[in-house]
């Protein structure tokens, strides 16, 4: 039986991007690919011995449930919390879900709403795995700015391998962002998938990332829009909800 270190798996409203309001179960695995100066999550693997799993929907009181998990038992502790209270969608979560393919390729079929992946859209052999199981793709565009590194040829591929998906595209903007790597990532978005939703998540700031003033992003939608016709600007709403 397949198994997996999972950190949390719990019940909230949707905070980010398209699906914004809606409730959802996160299931957030360990271990990403990237090192963003602005993440906010564990990154490593191998250091939850437990995941903290919500004892009923959105009650907010947890158990730890000892790590590694297998299939079913993720799948079990899920499907309680979509009988309990309708969700729109079941969102694997990180660090980067796409690290854990197999796992999601074997319970998606196990869970009755839309699965969704919050995915860093660099590991685009695992989105073409996928792509028949996960129904909503949030994906985000990785900034060298952020990261350190070049992404523009991963992120290419990962848009021709989500395109057909229900897909919307999210570019965390901060006072560090560039005119050249933002133009960058809106030629690609219009060469691969013009017709997706395009959102600027203003960074919620921390040490190393700073926020863009209001003008700045004035200025970065409207470069977006002049090549993107569905732009839109939307924060994290479930920190100042108070939600997970
Ligand atoms: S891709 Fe996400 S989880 Fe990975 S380092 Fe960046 S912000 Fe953190």
């Amino acid at each position: 039986m397949l198994t997996d270190n999972i950190i949390e798996i719990f019940s909230s409203i949707q905070g980010e991007g398209k699906y914004v309001g809606c409730r959802q179960v996160f299931v957030r695995f360990e271990g990403c690919n990237l090192h963003c100066s602005y993440c906010d999550t564990e990154k490593e693997s191998g250091k939850h011995s437990v995941c903290h799993a919500e004892t009923g929907a959105g009650n907010r009181g947890f158990m730890d449930l000892p790590n590694p998990l297998t299939v079913d038992e993720v799948a079990s502790h899920v499907n309680a919390m979509l009988r309990e209270v309708p969700h729109q969608a079941v969102s694997f979560t990180g660090g980067e879900p796409l690290l854990h393919a197999k796992f999601i390729e074997e319970i998606g079929p196990m869970l009755q709403v839309p699965i969704m992946l919050e995915t860093n859209g660099t590991l685009w052999q695992e989105m073409e795995r996928l792509a028949d199981v996960a129904s909503i793709v949030s994906m985000d565009i990785k900034l060298p700015s952020v990261t350190g590194t070049e992404e523009w040829d991963n992120h290419s591929r990962f848009l021709q391998a989500a395109r057909d998906l229900d897909l919307y595209i999210k570019l965390v903007v901060s006072a560090e962002t560039t005119d050249e790597e933002f133009q960058r990532a809106v030629q690609l978005v219009a060469m691969h998938a013009p017709d997706k939703l395009f959102i600027l998540q203003p960074v919620t700031p921390n040490e190393a990332c700073h926020a863009a003033s209001p003008e700045r992003v004035l200025y970065l939608q409207n470069l977006a829009l002049q090549s993107l016709d569905d732009v839109r600007v939307i924060p994290q709403t479930h920190k100042i909800m108070g939600q997970m």
